[in-house]
């Protein structure tokens, strides 16, 4: 492709990206395509000869376009938001344009330099210990397999790496704790029995004397407790563990204490919402994405650590053909994680920071704390519904609920009505399950969601549950 080309097709697609972001609304949240429909008309082979860059956009626009979900859609409350924003959309677009392997310090000092730079203003922003130190890392499930790893081999004297792993080595995480920590288990080799999963309370939220005892019980089962991963923000409800609790005990049984705050590290921005944080000086690593709210496309999730010589030391390769005359004054970020080619995504975090400024991040995240209390309210309002966890971010939990249906029922009617809400188009929820309960989660948090978008997503949740209702009340469900 020739420059002109490139230029010609490059403007043309920022405008459309600039309109697309003005008129994301106009869209169905979520695709109503049904599975294979887009397969079927794509071709089955590759082209043999180049085609024009028109007929492509052509066919993104007439084929790929209607099998996306717009998650950039301001009444997208599904699962947690992933936004984007333009600052960083445009610095997406620098960081592919450069195309630097952000490996080594002198593959690109200049990024290696700004990743180290941002991630210390990020660990000021939500307010984390001084010492501690950032990299970034892809996904928060990485992070968390980092941490596992790290702590495998401070417990097997840095030996798994040399010998493999031998002695059982046991993790623990509440019952709500995100399935990354399994997963993290179980590539890190510590093995899925070796979790132990530790009970909530009547919030969700991990029991820490439950924590304990468990310790204790392993231990005099000669067991060797290893690693506890406490979750502030869980993605069914956002339960906080109580950290500081749990960092006691980590701190008086020698544990490994890693903390997954993927959505709500976001919230620390604000000084109101940092009693979490409390028990942080006894935290060994901790993780949470910027690429979920707070507005950095995915993908970019920020791992900090008290202790980074622990952690190059779980990863460090030297291979010669890797090695610099710089290696012991710079840091080579290949050696902070599992992946040696890394993506410049320094860039866009800086580029998000310095045009929203911490105050603009902080009035974001707390219109949206505003906005979940405001949907919470209504909820308590209407006797038909009820309000299933404590809304402790942006994030409420609820369900259909007049009081004349069994549990069983209730699941079934909150199921439909759930399938109802979506299949308008007009909003996304997702839903989860507590306690052997279908719950409705309308997670706030998308960048331009204002307060007529909850409240038309409101009004379309009673209006269906009106309608799911009436058809129940006179013995028919096809509609008319
Ligand atoms: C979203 C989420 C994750 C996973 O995040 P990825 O970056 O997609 O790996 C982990 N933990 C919690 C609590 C989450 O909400």
């Amino acid at each position: 492709m020739d420059k002109e080309t490139f230029k010609k097709y490059g403007y043309e697609l920022v405008d459309w990206i600039a309109d697309y972001f003005s008129d994301v609304e106009r869209y169905p949240v979520k695709a109503t395509v049904k599975p294979g429909e887009i397969k079927t008309k794509l071709p089955w082979n590759p082209p043999l000869e180049g085609e024009p860059l028109e007929a492509v956009i052509k066919d993104f626009k007439d084929i790929i376009l209607p099998g996306i979900t717009h998650w950039q859609h301001p009444s997208w409350f599904a699962y947690f938001p992933a936004n984007n924003s333009p600052p960083s959309v445009l610095a997406e677009l620098l960081t592919a344009g450069l195309g630097v392997q952000c490996m080594v310090w002198q593959t690109s000092p200049a990024a290696a330099e700004l990743e180290e730079v941002v991630m210390d203003w990020l660990r000021d922003m939500i307010g984390l210990p001084q010492g501690m130190a950032g990299v970034i890392q892809d996904t928060a499930s990485t992070a968390t397999l980092c941490a596992l790893l790290t702590a495998r081999e401070v417990f097997t004297r840095f030996e798994s790496n040399e010998k493999g792993f031998r002695e059982p080595l046991r993790v623990y995480a509440s019952q709500e704790a995100h399935s990354s920590v399994e997963k993290g288990v179980k590539a890190a080799g510590y093995g899925k029995e070796n979790l132990s999963y530790i009970p909530t309370d009547g919030n969700y939220a991990m029991i820490p004397t439950m924590l304990e005892k468990a310790v204790v019980e392993d231990k005099e089962r000669g067991f060797q407790p290893a690693c506890v991963v406490a979750s502030l923000g869980t993605t069914s409800t956002t339960a906080v563990d109580p950290l500081e609790q749990i960092a006691e005990i980590c701190r008086r049984h020698g544990l490994w204490l890693h903390v997954d705050a993927a959505y709500a590290g976001t919230a620390a921005l604000l000084e109101e919402k940092r009693d979490m944080l409390r028990g942080m000086e006894q935290v060994d690593s901790f993780v949470f994405n910027p690429h979920k709210w707070m507005l950095t496309n995915f993908d970019c999730s920020a791992y900090f650590v008290k202790d980074p010589e622990l952690l190059v030391r779980t990863f460090d390769i030297s291979p010669e053909y890797l090695k610099t005359g710089f290696d012991d004054q710079v840091k080579n970020y290949r050696d902070w994680g599992v992946q040696l080619g890394r993506r410049f995504r320094a860039l866009k975090l800086w580029f998000v920071i310095r045009t929203y400024g911490v105050k603009g991040l902080q009035d974001m995240v707390r219109e949206h704390l505003r906005l979940a209390q405001l949907f919470k309210g209504w909820i308590k309002e209407e006797s038909r519904f009820e309000l299933m966890a404590p809304v402790n971010f942006s994030l409420v939990c609820f369900r259909f609920n007049d009081g004349f249906h069994s549990e069983e029922e209730l699941n079934r009617i909150n199921h439909e009505l759930l399938e109802r809400i979506n299949a308008s188009g007009r909003v996304f929820l997702s839903h989860t399950s507590l306690k052997g309960r279908y719950v409705l989660r309308m997670s706030i948090g998308q960048r331009t969601t204002e307060e007529r978008h909850v409240r038309q997503a409101w009004e379309l949740i009673r209006r269906e549950a009106d309608q799911l209702f009436q058809e129940k009340f006179r013995g028919c469900c096809t509609g008319d």
